[in-house]
């Protein structure tokens, strides 16, 4: 099996991004040839990928019914990464928000990129993720720019690296997220996004296709359904997601076999894609370790090797490369490398997503448009 390589600068997220904010009428790149429209809303749902919702249309009949195709999401398959290529219309390999936990390069600890948090002094969100962002150059261009989701997101540094210039707007309800909708549609030019987490979260802990995960895709599909009767003429909503998920049947636990973290100064990722940053001169012989437990489990590939393949985008900006592991470990059966002390919470996770499989890569891209 090959990795499925995301379609950076043709078809990934990035590229809807850049789509959207031309469709709002702010000069650059249309790479999806989105026709123009006066509002844009972006309804984002976590988690929900294009194989994943076509499995259960009759769960999801509002969704299953609106025209549109697929994206990749980019790499690694995980909200950070793919919230980062939303919000500054470049791939990860440009943007550098390269994974959930990554190495502060000197520091010798990891950066939870999504919780911002760290064993030690965090790194400023300006300077972790400096790209100017899709919402300050709408903003910047005269189109008001909102951002509807969970209160409790506004502050966080996550937030501060990859949401800068938007007019936040904290709605823990659906219904209130709703109105916070139409509200931000009220004026004649807007740029409006949405999100919902709870899909995701259901996946993680009972695995999608689960009686909880499917309650909540039906939750989804009638908030879609209720965010398209918000639109005023002369708009459009996307419906979209950051990544997939798949349902875990086999987990390899490095802190069970010494010989995975033999040489392994941090580990790095998720369970579907690990960074491995090694020991000085331990790179060549954890790669080969790895290879040999992982063998038809795995893509195991060098930091070069990773980076040539495109895996992050066509480039990579040199600064970003420490960021990157040694050694990445990306499974493509239904496998999590897990770490049973180190994570333990997340060791027992039923869905997992990060890898470049097709249940993971693709998401939806559906269209609602008042034209
Ligand atoms: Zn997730």
């Amino acid at each position: 099996m090959n990795p499925l390589v995301p379609a950076y600068g043709a078809a990934s997220l990035a590229d809807l991004s850049s789509s959207l904010l031309a469709a709002v009428g702010v000069d650059g790149d249309n790479p999806l040839g989105l026709a123009p429209a006066g509002r844009v809303l972006l309804f984002l749902v976590d988690g929900m990928g294009a194989e994943l919702l076509r499995a259960h249309p009759g769960v999801a009949p509002f969704l299953s019914s609106l025209p549109g195709g697929v994206l990749t999401a980019g790499f690694p398959a995980t909200t950070v990464t793919s919230l980062s290529s939303l919000g500054t219309g470049i791939p990860p390999g440009e943007h550098g928000m390269l994974g959930y936990q990554l190495a502060v390069p000197g520091a010798g600890y990891l950066l939870n990129c999504l919780r911002w948090t760290a064993p030690g002094p965090l790194v400023e969100p300006g300077e972790w993720q400096p790209a100017p962002t899709v919402y300050e150059r709408a903003a910047a261009a005269g189109v008001p720019v909102s951002y509807v989701g969970p209160a409790k997101f506004e502050t966080t540094g996550f937030n501060k690296a990859v949401y800068r210039g938007v007019s936040f707007v904290g709605a823990d309800e659906v219904d209130d997220r709703i109105a916070g909708v139409r509200h931000a549609l009220a004026e004649p030019r807007a740029h409006v996004s949405v999100y919902y987490g709870d899909l995701d979260s259901a996946g993680h802990v009972t695995g999608w296709g689960s009686s909880t995960w499917l309650d909540q895709l039906a939750l989804v599909d009638r908030m879609a359904e209720r965010l398209a009767e918000t639109l005023p003429p002369n708009s459009a909503m996307y419906v979209t997601a950051d990544h997939g998920m798949v349902n875990v049947t086999d987990r390899v636990d490095v802190d069970s076999l010494p010989a995975l973290r033999e040489g392994v100064a941090l580990l790095g990722g998720e369970s579907r894609v690990r960074h491995l940053y090694t020991a000085p001169g331990a790179s060549a012989a954890v790669l080969d370790t790895w290879r040999a437990v992982l063998e038809g489990k795995a893509w195991v590939a060098s930091r070069e090797e990773a980076v040539e393949s495109g895996w992050f985008g066509p480039k990579v900006r040199r600064k970003w490369l420490p960021r990157i592991g040694d050694v990445l470990a990306v499974p493509y059966t239904d496998c999590a490398i897990v770490a049973s002390v180190a994570e333990p919470h997340e060791a027992g996770f039923l869905g997992c997503h990060g890898s470049l499989t097709p249940a993971e890569q693709y998401v939806p891209l559906l269209e609602v448009s008042t034209r």
